[in-house]
């Protein structure tokens, strides 16, 4: 079926010509003077395209006077001159047609608005309401710009494993892959017996695909990873997700300094790709979720960051007049209360924090000489706190099984990891996004799960 997307009538703006629409109806409204006023959205914008449909229309009273929100339709008609308010064009139909119903009885989405929670219930329907459209426009173009980025810089794409035999980091937050019957499960010497799973031992959803990401690294030079990545924590909150996707970029010879502003390099970018390519979108999110958000984004893009290290601080943090729940103390982890209150009061800009201690960073993290800190670095931003974790990783092949050992985690599952500092090893970084997070902060949208199409959460995987 040949069709003409609304966002392209809108955007070329052209008046005279035939086109063909089809979409859904949001409204319908009768005018006095004999015609009836729809409002079309096929999503690939957020403004509704109006449609003029004249009374003298054939099938005027059985069809086009029945039409109500949710019907989809097909409608022919001329570009004209629109003299309403907010929009530039609009159509004067020649023929409407009727292509699926949607009885008013039943159809969910009849309000203006709806609540999010109540629309997570209809989550095959929601992308028909504004919000859900304008965010799933933006996560695609942000999408789009996350692989411009990297390719423009010759950044190889590379699909990391989902499923994973490594249970390398938090194993207690992995979902476990197998194909036993799980009311029949072999035991061996009163234990599962892996040996008859389908990969003879354990499998699991992957956590983050940089280990992976590593190895192709240290072959093939600049490379990223964005997938799917899993968590099995059972954190219910606004900022968590069971199934969500990551962007880790990881680069051979090279350093934390160069890393750090690749990172900002990055984020700039993927904000102004946005701002450039969703115009309407984002002055949608600022004016009915967050009246902040564009101001937020285009002040970031012109600032330089504040690079600092975790040390420097923690004596900010520790001076500061305001009282915080969680104990500023060197050693412990920041919270967001203490992320957010250094972009926020103290740089008013984000930040990027290095050097933490090793106690609360993972095991690969490369060691600092003062045995008490790693070259890490956390970007931090304000509302949300940290957007972004990366590290120069660990090259020492004796550091690294020493830490390793120092853990009590077993060398014998990390032997191709070790390998990799065996064999031509080279100083090499990376960092991870967790993309809903970052859609989050460029949307203004306060809850993760209304940044994914279908957000699988603790008890919630229906659909
Ligand atoms: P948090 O402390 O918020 O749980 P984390 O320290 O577990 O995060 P990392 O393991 O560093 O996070 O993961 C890298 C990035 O992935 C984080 O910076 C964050 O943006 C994102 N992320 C982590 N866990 C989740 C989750 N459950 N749902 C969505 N995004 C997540
Ligand atoms: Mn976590």
């Amino acid at each position: 079926m040949n069709r003409d997307r609304i966002a392209d009538i809108f955007s070329s703006e052209n008046t005279g010509h035939e086109v063909t629409v089809m979409g859904w109806v949001k409204t319908r409204r009768d005018s006095r003077g004999g015609f009836s006023f729809i409002e079309l959205n096929d999503g690939s914008c957020l403004k509704n395209l109006q449609i003029i449909a004249d009374s003298n229309l054939s099938n005027y009273t059985e069809e086009i006077s029945k039409l109500q929100s949710g019907c989809s339709v097909r409608i022919k008609g001329t570009v004209v001159k629109s003299s309403g308010k907010g929009q530039t064009v609009e159509l004067q139909a020649d023929k409407i047609e009727a292509l699926g119903w949607a009885d008013p009885d039943y159809y969910p989405l009849q309000k203006k608005r709806h609540s999010f929670e109540f629309l997570r219930t209809i989550a095959h329907l929601r992308p028909r309401s504004n919000t859900l459209g304008a965010v799933m426009r933006v996560r695609n173009a942000m999408s789009m710009a996350i692989h411009r980025f990297f390719q423009e810089k010759g950044f190889l794409y590379i699909h990391t494993p989902i499923i994973t035999g490594s249970d390398c980091e938090g194993a207690g937050e992995m979902f476990r892959v197998t194909s036993f019957d799980l009311d029949n499960i072999p035991q061996k010497n009163g234990k599962t017996d892996f040996e008859k799973d389908f990969f003879n031992s354990p499998a699991h959803l992957t956590v983050s695909g940089q280990l992976e990401a590593e190895t192709y690294a240290l072959s093939m030079g600049n490379v990223y990873t964005f997938g799917p990545t899993f968590r099995a924590e059972n954190s219910n909150t606004s900022r968590h997700l069971a199934e969500f996707w990551m962007v880790e970029p990881e680069m051979a010879f090279c350093g934390l300094e160069e890393d750090i502003t690749l990172a900002v390099e990055f984020l700039k970018y993927v904000f102004t790709y946005v701002l450039k390519n969703c115009e309407d979108d984002m002055q949608f999110f600022n004016r009915f979720i967050d009246k902040t958000v564009i101001e937020t984004l285009e002040r970031i893009i012109s600032q330089a960051f504040e690079v600092l290290t975790y040390t420097e601080a923690m004596e900010i943090l520790t001076k500061a007049s305001r009282k915080f729940d969680f104990p500023v103390k060197w050693g412990n982890d920041l919270q967001s209360e203490h992320e957010r209150y250094l972009c926020e009061t103290i740089f008013n800009r984000p930040v990027v924090l290095t050097d933490y201690p090793r106690e609360i960073k993972a095991f690969y993290m490369k060691a600092n000489n003062d045995g008490k800190t790693v070259r890490a670095m956390d970007v931090l931003v304000p509302k949300i706190g940290e957007i972004i974790g990366g590290s120069q990783r660990e090259d020492d092949y004796d550091t690294l099984i020493n830490r390793i050992k120092e853990l009590e985690l077993d060398p014998e599952n990390y032997w191709w990891y070790l390998d990799l500092r065996k064999f031509g090893s080279a100083p090499h970084s990376g960092f991870g996004l967790g993309f809903e997070r970052v859609i989050q902060f460029v949307t203004g949208m306060t809850n993760i799960r209304d940044v994914i199409p279908f957000p699988r959460t603790p008890g919630n995987v229906s659909f």
